[in-house]
């Protein structure tokens, strides 16, 4: 596959995957289609070897792995990791707010949002709604409006003379966005809105009332290159979803013949403790599914290895000075290993050291980041799921600008060259020599 057309499957499940539940719906269609079989939670499970699997929870999460043909369990299990999720903007459960002749959304702000830059964007809605349906039964849909539909305009520099130098933003005031304008006619219902879109994308179901909904705004700009040579990529959600990319398009084309898994958590954003989260039960009771036996399963982790894959932050030209000086990130250069003495990040020698050997094998580069001494360092699910399962783990990503804006920026090649030490992960026989 070449990096054209790699992106540009990256570019159509960036764009189709304003929400977590839209992530995994997309995830589920791509596994499917490759031959992987459907599991539920709440069935019996018969697992065979040399077969495919996957099983989502609460349509945040999503878990796939294959039961090698010419592997034990014992023999350890090839995993990686990523996060459905996104800071973005979450409309309130009674969101319609009418001030004069407007119908605004109250929103809550989701993660470690950069707030300014959703203004003045095109924005629209999609998410999961909870019906109750002609017999009473629960039932939940996936929507997505897809078209601009909000606005939330910033205030006129000339009513706000500090904008460029110091203005700060009210997170219950200021980020209502505009769904609805009218003088003589009546606004519409938020939830009226919400129900027509459910009879639209789902024609054949009859859905008697809409009891609750999960819905997040989200720009409605479709991916795009930037740079003279298109050497740079521009997206909604490149945090985290170039990552579940990365893992779902490996996994799909992984040797059959080994243990491989993908594991793609939801609320990495906050905090990860959820049920969907990897601060959750869901890989572990997985785990204990496909390897029932405890003994066995202790061996198989020992053997195993967890490359976590997040993004990692590229030295920004305008703002060296952020950066540590001897460990500066480059778009385009390759892979990330991210370290931090205080395990913020789950990498350490020996992981390292094995993440820098499938980089070598796939003929690729990869560099090193490490936060400032002076400056706190973020994390990523690596460490807790090192904690939990006791597993070696390497923590890497893609090199990428503007982490947690609503646009975000890495290199044209960045996705990719991840996909290839993936690739190469997934075919490689390394844990044999594990010392
Ligand atoms: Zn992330």
């Amino acid at each position: 596959m070449n990096i054209d057309r790699y992106n540009k499957t990256l570019f159509s499940f960036l764009h189709s995957s304003p929400t977590p539940f839209h992530a995994v719906d997309n995830i589920e269609k791509y596994l499917l289609a490759k031959g992987f079989n459907q599991l539920q939670e709440k069935e019996q499970w018969q697992l065979e070897n040399a077969q495919s699997y996957f099983v989502s929870r609460e349509n945040g999460a999503i878990i796939a792995f294959t039961k090698g043909e010419k592997e034990h369990p014992e023999d350890g299990y090839r995993m990686v990791a990523a996060h459905t999720d996104s800071p973005c903007l979450l409309v309130k459960p009674r969101a319609g707010i009418q001030t004069d002749s407007y119908l605004q959304l109250g929103v809550e702000v989701y993660g470690g949002c950069l707030l300014h830059p959703w203004f003045d964007r095109d924005l629209s809605l999609a998410g999961r709604v909870c019906c109750e349906m002609k017999d009473k039964s629960l039932k939940i849909f996936l929507i997505n409006f897809q078209r601009p539909l909000l606005t939330l305009p910033s205030i006129a520099i000339h009513f706000n003379r500090e904008a460029n130098t110091g203005s700060t933003i009210n997170k219950q005031k200021h980020l209502a966005p505009i769904l609805a304008q009218s003088v003589n006619e009546q606004l519409p219902e938020f939830e009226a809105l919400l129900s027509r879109q459910v009879t639209q994308e789902h024609p054949n179901v009859t859905i008697r009332k809409i009891l609750a909904f999960d819905i997040f705004c989200f720009d409605s700009q479709k991916p795009c290159y930037t740079g003279v040579q298109k050497e740079i990529i521009s997206s909604a959600r490149l945090d985290n979803l170039l990552s579940c990319h990365v893992g779902m398009t490996a996994i799909g084309k992984a040797d059959k013949k080994l243990n491989t898994l993908l594991f793609c958590a939801n609320h990495e954003e906050n905090g990860s403790s959820s049920a969907t989260g990897a601060g959750g039960s869901f890989l572990d009771s997985v785990l204990e599914r496909i390897i029932p036996d405890p003994e066995t399963r202790r061996r198989s982790l020992a053997q195993s290895f967890l490359i976590s894959m997040d993004n990692a932050h590229a030295t920004h030209p305008n703002f060296l000075e952020k950066q540590e000086p001897e460990h500066k990130i480059y778009l385009n250069k390759g892979p990330v290993i991210k370290i931090n003495a205080n395990q913020r990040y789950a990498t350490n020698s020996l992981s390292s050291a094995l993440f820098k050997k499938i980089c070598k094998k796939a003929k690729i580069s990869s560099q090193e980041f490490v936060m400032r001494s002076d400056m706190p360092c973020g994390s990523t699910i690596g460490p807790m799921t090192a904690a939990r399962l006791g597993i070696k783990t390497v923590d890497v990503g893609a090199a990428s600008l503007a982490m947690h804006s609503i646009r975000e920026h890495t290199g044209f090649s960045d996705p990719f060259l991840l996909y290839q030490a993936i690739e190469q992960f997934f075919t490689s026989s390394f844990h044999h020599r594990l010392p």
